[in-house]
């Protein structure tokens, strides 16, 4: 029988928290206080409390958390950022909005930047900083990027937009580098009822985060700084802040689905590799088909009921906006093979077994 399984399924979410959340609306409007104040240095707070970060600056959008991050670090006109091309567009669209520019790193097994393959360069011309990704919901080695960052005096920006919860070491991702930008986008491990994001460091960082995201302002008529206006709405962050209560269960939920998938499918296709230093969020659960299979494998499912993506299609230095000449074979290759199965926290396990069971037969025929 043929079923409809969504790729993202959001309205349990709210369902779990419908009290909460509920409340937090009504008292938000109740107040009419929409936008700064306690209620969102109380969600900055919460923040903290769950990374164990110093300070959090919450933000209008993880792209402006981007963005505002490397005005803090003071990255701007004559600037190289090392970053990777296989991410999520806003990565390299903050790079270039606040006229740095971007040098593209081809990516390791687990995704992530990969060090061994970083450009030559004048090591008494570094690059300003390093904006490396935690792509899918895992860290890439910090010790190792922070050895190497320290040593030419780079600064390093983690894009931590799909790896809220997750742990390198035994620590929450929030505080391992020199800012950590999240987002709270829907479909995010961690999800408003819109956009939303935030960045999070020590506190002298932040408040400059801070100055950036609210015009630049020192105080309501003194801008010291050209700012932007990327503050977070009052009824999103009392959402994100309702959610967070429950983000942990959800992400154990999360964790099992995917040790299953890679339980069934590994000797199939290429599944997702835990890194041994920490502890993956799993953003996205995503697969690496054998060579020219992948289009057929998601039309086929789609057939079959079942809604895939492709995180992402294409690398963002063959993108009409960034394209650059670089050459990144890995990254390449694989954003023609891979896709994302569906993971959430309330995929049923019949679901999940009619998701295994159709790629094993699409594989097996
Ligand atoms: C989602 C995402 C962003 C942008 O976050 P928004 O809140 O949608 O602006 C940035 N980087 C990565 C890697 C992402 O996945």
């Amino acid at each position: 029988m043929k079923k409809n399984i969504p790729f993202v399924d959001l309205y349990p979410q709210y369902k779990e928290c419908k009290n909460d959340i509920d409340q937090a609306i009504r008292n938000v409007i109740a107040r009419s206080d929409f936008i700064t104040g306690p209620t969102v240095e109380n969600f900055e707070q919460a923040i903290c409390d769950y990374t164990g970060a110093e300070a959090c600056a919450s933000i209008g959008s993880g792209t402006n958390a981007l963005t505002c991050a490397l005005k803090a670090l003071d990255i701007g006109t004559g600037d190289t950022v090392w970053t990777v091309g296989h991410t999520f567009v806003s990565t390299t669209e903050a790079i270039v909005n606040v006229d740095a520019r971007p040098e593209f790193v081809d990516i390791d097994k687990y995704y992530h930047l990969d060090l061994d393959q970083i450009p030559e360069f004048d090591e008494n011309c570094p690059p300003a900083a390093i904006l490396f990704v935690d792509l899918y919901g895992q860290t890439p080695d910090i010790d190792k990027f922070k050895k190497f960052a320290n040593k030419y005096k780079i600064k390093l920006i983690e894009d931590a937009a799909q790896s809220f919860g997750a742990e390198y070491k035994g620590k929450k991702v929030g505080s391992l580098v020199d800012l950590t930008c999240f987002s709270f986008n829907p479909v995010k491990n961690l999800g408003a009822m819109g956009d939303a994001g935030a960045v999070t460091g020590p506190r002298k960082l932040i408040d400059k985060v801070k100055m950036y995201r609210d015009h630049g302002r020192k105080t309501k008529f003194e801008y010291d700084k050209v700012g932007y206006n990327a503050r977070i709405d009052n009824l999103q962050a009392l959402i994100v802040q309702a959610k967070l209560k429950k983000i942990d269960g959800w992400l154990e939920k999360k964790r099992q689905i995917c040790r299953r998938y890679t339980d069934e499918l590994h000797n199939i296709v290429k599944c997702p590799v835990e890194a041994p230093w920490g502890k993956h969020s799993y953003y996205v659960y995503v697969i690496e088909t054998p060579k020219g299979t992948r289009d057929k494998l998601q039309k086929f499912l789609k057939e079959k009921g079942i809604s895939t993506n492709i995180h992402y299609k294409f690398p963002t230095h063959r993108t009409k906006a960034f394209t650059d000449g670089s050459r990144l074979s890995r990254t390449e290759y694989i954003c023609k093979n891979i896709l994302s199965l569906p993971c959430y926290h309330t995929l049923t396990k019949n679901n999940q077994s009619y998701i295994i069971e159709s790629i094993k037969e699409f594989y097996e025929n």
